[in-house]
């Protein structure tokens, strides 16, 4: 503990639970990775169904790692190995490994953006037959679930973290790099458009975008670019979009959902899902948002939004998921109406009262 030199009697206190990382925290990833042996073998691990920020902090902190001289390293996630179209021209790509392929005992593990071990998947195991697992996030739900964490529930993204410790390490950004943690910082501050966008963050954005970067490029890749059939297929989940004006405490609820049918009939792969709560989250009437998308014939995925209202992610950890405040999920089984009622059932204690 680090106040135990203290005066005796001091009160050792500990950290306020939204305080990001300590200086011990730093220094002991700092030292892990300072001093790895020079064929250590290092396995990145990122969420299931990763996203711009989960794919771009992990490619964006390996290409560091690689330019410190790391060789032996694989980047992977659970699941499919199949990266989303709009993220298939990060830098770093080459990185990445099947999940069925990733090291069965690395000598280190890097975790990133994933809030619990549970968003690991298969790959859980990683954090026993690892030598040290060290853990880089933003979720204030995170577990502390590696022997080293660095989570910082202030930042706008993991990337942030990311960049903190490359830092650190003495990793020059260049633009590779600089791409990768640009485009998980666009991705978790909705390009720059939520609270979390700090002074800090446009900041770091300013020092990745001198690396030569190519914001417009990057946007139009990442974010304003479907194929036609996902157009088509949004439009037919828009239109049977359904608002509920008294839900949440007269906060109003609106919501809607696409099924396996739906992708099939538009030739479209599920991550072209994604996108779709960014529209529905646009009505004015309503605070909460939800988009319900199925990924096994009895699986669903669930997206939440909320404007400030409602602690989504009070919803989504009671339905055994995670999140933000005010952007979470869960994934449930039953049909979308039962997935919907146990969402309604827990939208009222989820609305945030003047003392919270
Ligand atoms: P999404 O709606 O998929 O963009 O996710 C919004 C936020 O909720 C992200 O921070 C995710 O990490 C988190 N999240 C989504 N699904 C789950 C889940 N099944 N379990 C835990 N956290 C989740
Ligand atoms: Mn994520
Ligand atoms: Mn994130």
């Amino acid at each position: 503990m680090s106040g135990s030199g203290g005066p005796a009697g001091a009160v050792v206190e500990a950290a306020p639970a939204d305080s990001g990382p300590t200086p011990d925290d730093w220094a002991a990833a700092e030292s892990l990775l300072r001093g790895l042996p020079a064929d250590a073998r290092v396995l990145l691990i990122c969420h299931v169904n990763p996203d711009g920020d989960a794919l771009g902090s992990m490619l964006g902190f390996g290409l560091g790692l690689r330019s410190l001289g790391v060789r032996r390293m694989q980047a992977t996630f659970p699941g499919p190995p199949e990266v989303p179209e709009p993220l298939r021209g990060l830098p770093g790509l080459d990185l990445l490994v099947p999940a069925t392929e990733a090291y069965p005992d690395p000598e280190l593990v890097i975790c990133f953006d994933a809030a619990s071990e549970s968003r690991l998947g298969e790959l859980v195991d990683r954090l026993d037959t690892a030598g040290a697992a060290l853990v880089l996030d933003h979720h204030a739900s995170n577990t502390r679930f590696g022997g080293v964490n660095l989570v910082d529930p202030r930042a706008a993204a993991t990337s942030v973290v990311a960049e903190q410790l490359l830092a650190r390490l003495g990793v020059v950004l260049d633009a590779p790099i600089a791409e990768c943690l640009y485009v998980a910082l666009t991705t978790d501050t909705g390009s720059f458009r939520f609270e979390a966008t700090t002074p800090a963050v446009h900041q770091l954005a300013a020092r990745l975008l001198a690396t030569g970067i190519r914001p417009g490029d990057i946007s139009r890749r990442v974010f304003d670019t479907r194929p036609f059939g996902a157009v088509r297929l949004f439009g037919e989940a828009l239109g049977r979009a359904r608002l509920e004006p008294a839900a949440a405490g007269g906060r109003g609820f609106v919501w809607t959902w696409a099924g396996l049918d739906d992708l099939a009939r538009h030739g479209q792969r599920p991550y072209v899902l994604e996108a779709l709560i960014d529209s529905v989250r646009c009505t004015a009437e309503a605070d909460v948002s939800c988009v319900v998308k199925q990924t096994t014939p009895a699986e669903w995925a669930v997206s939440l939004r909320s404007k400030g209202g409602v602690d989504v992610s009070r919803v989504a950890v009671a339905l055994g998921g995670g999140g933000h405040r005010f952007a979470a999920g869960f994934t449930g089984g039953g049909t979308v109406e039962e997935v919907v009622d146990r969402i309604r059932g827990q939208l009222d204690a989820a609305v945030i009262s003047a003392a919270d």
